[in-house]
């Protein structure tokens, strides 16, 4: 079976991607290839560092690859976080106080629209082909939900009355950005294939 890396180190985005590419491609991580450097991510765009991950990988080991980066991007903050939603509040990555600095910084704004843009470079070859998967939606006021992880708790997608982190596990994938950027990478290695 071809081998395709994910460069990540997040078992759970591994599996799932494995579990939509099963019997096409065997799907490795990060550590399964012995790859054990923090590849520093300074582009200035979510598309950057997801072509700064492929491109390591093929450089170094010569394996066809994808990597994926994602950001919060809030309307009436001009696109902030965006490519540093991670460290929003800080280098701790600390994802209370990252959600604390955003619902501060909206006290004052009515428009509380939002997405989550996840950027993923395929590089075949060591040629780099991009996808996009955007989810909509609205900053609440105050937390809600225990599910998920990073900013759910205060992410209310479009058409539903919940947050990312009051919904299932399968529910949010069926629905999100990274779920929606994965599914054009998979639509894109099957139709490849066929
Ligand atoms: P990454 O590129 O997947 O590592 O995402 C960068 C940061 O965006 C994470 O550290 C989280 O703070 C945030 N993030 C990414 N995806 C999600 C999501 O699905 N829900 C909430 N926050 C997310």
């Amino acid at each position: 079976m071809k081998k395709l890396v994910f460069a990540t180190n997040n078992s759970n985005k591994r599996d799932e991607v494995a579990r939509m590419l099963a019997g096409k491609y065997e799907v490795l991580t990060l550590a399964d290839i012995g790859c054990t450097t923090d590849i520093v991510e300074d582009a200035n765009t979510l598309e950057g560092n997801a072509l700064i991950k492929a491109e390591y990988v093929w450089k170094h080991f010569q394996l066809d690859c994808f990597a994926d980066d994602t950001g919060l991007e809030v309307t009436a903050l001009n696109g902030a976080p965006g490519v540093i939603t991670a460290r929003y509040a800080g280098e701790a990555k600390d994802n209370q106080a990252n959600m604390a600095k955003v619902l501060a910084n909206l006290e004052d704004k009515s428009n509380r629209s939002a997405q989550f843009r996840t950027a993923v470079c395929l590089m075949e070859n060591g040629t780099p082909t991009l996808f996009e998967g955007i989810s909509k939606g609205q900053i609440t006021h105050e937390k809600a939900g225990e599910e998920g992880f990073g900013y759910d708790p205060i992410f209310q997608p479009e058409g539903h009355t919940i947050t990312f982190a009051e919904m299932s596990q399968d529910a949010k994938n069926a629905i999100s950005h990274r779920g929606r950027a994965i599914g054009k990478l998979i639509t894109y290695l099957t139709n490849k294939d066929s």
